[in-house]
């Protein structure tokens, strides 16, 4: 029987579980997700949060079990990937890229191995946990390669003596540092995704991801935007403006006892840096604050 909560499922323990649980509570879910249990029941909407290993998210959102899922695009292509080798169809639709999750497949070598390019690699053992993405890299170079699957510690493969290079998500690079490798080419970018079921929903379910949709865009919105208030000599209102970046036409006031300046606020889509404020006051601007916006709604 269908149900008429609807589910989306998480991963519920690594990279993407806080990020994800953090973005379900800025859209005013309410959720308790202490109880180490599968489903969680959110209070204040028809809801319920599936917690798994991210590997199984990209099967339940394409069987249909859960409506929505937030996922890693790596994983999300791979399966993709590994499906059509099959022959398989893989449909899923992402509805939104996320702001968190993010990170890179590298291939990355013994330090002391001299990289010239990925044909330095051709022939070699790669191990990976991802041997899709990695088999379209070195396919679109013509080059062949011999593919060392694992599911886990890739990084010490090498080392072990069961590969030459190693193909691995990497983020700061710390983790192959540590382990004596370098980053000599990154193969995809990535970033956490919302993805959708290809089946369809009912008008009930639609219409909730219709709202939650336009709120999960004015929280990242509203993260990388900057509320910006200034004070600024009337004859230099113009050039003050040119230096916002991104901003919309700003709203000017009075200032009390003051004819010579006027407050100037704007939403900025970017930040002030240092250099840009420094500007503004060889200008005649004073008083200049910077403040982060919490929710947004155009
Ligand atoms: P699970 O137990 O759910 O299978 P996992 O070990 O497969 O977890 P994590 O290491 O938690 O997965 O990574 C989940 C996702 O986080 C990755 O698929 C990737 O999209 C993203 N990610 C961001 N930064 C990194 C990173 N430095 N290393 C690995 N994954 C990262
Ligand atoms: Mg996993």
């Amino acid at each position: 029987m269908e149900t008429q909560r609807l589910r989306i499922a998480m991963q519920k323990s690594g990279r993407l579980s806080q990020d994800s649980q953090a973005l379900f509570k800025s859209c005013g879910l309410k959720i308790n997700l202490r109880e180490q249990r599968l489903i969680a029941h959110v209070e204040n909407m028809p809801i319920d949060i599936l917690r798994v290993r991210d590997d199984d998210i990209p099967g339940l959102v394409m069987e249909g079990v859960v409506d929505l899922g937030i996922i890693g695009e790596n994983v999300l292509e791979e399966v993709q990937l590994i499906r059509a080798s099959q022959g398989q169809p893989f449909a899923v639709k992402t509805l939104k890229q996320l702001d968190f999750g993010g990170c890179r497949l590298s291939l990355a070598v013994p330090e002391d191995v001299t990289y010239t390019g990925p044909e330095s690699l051709a022939g070699k053992r790669i191990a990976t946990s991802y041997p899709g993405l990695l088999k379209r890299f070195f396919d679109e170079k013509g080059l062949g390669f011999k593919s060392v699957m694992l599911g886990g510690s890739v990084e010490v493969a090498p080392r072990a003596g069961l590969a030459d290079a190693i193909c691995d998500l990497v983020s700061t690079g710390a983790t192959l540092e540590a382990n004596g490798l370098k980053e000599v080419e990154v193969i995809y970018r990535s970033k956490a995704v919302l993805v959708q079921s290809p089946n369809p929903l009912s008008d009930a379910k639609q219409k909730l991801i219709d709202k939650l949709l336009p709120r999960i865009q004015g929280m990242q919105q509203a993260r990388e935007s900057k509320y910006i208030m200034l004070h600024a000599p009337k004859d230099k209102l113009d050039a003050i403006t040119d230096l916002l970046p991104g901003a919309e036409r700003p709203t000017i006031m009075q200032l009390a006892g003051d004819t010579n300046q006027v407050a100037l606020h704007v939403v900025s889509s970017e930040t002030l840096f240092w250099e840009t404020m420094e500007q503004l006051k060889a200008l005649g601007a004073s008083s200049i604050l910077v403040l982060p916006i919490e929710k947004m709604m155009e």
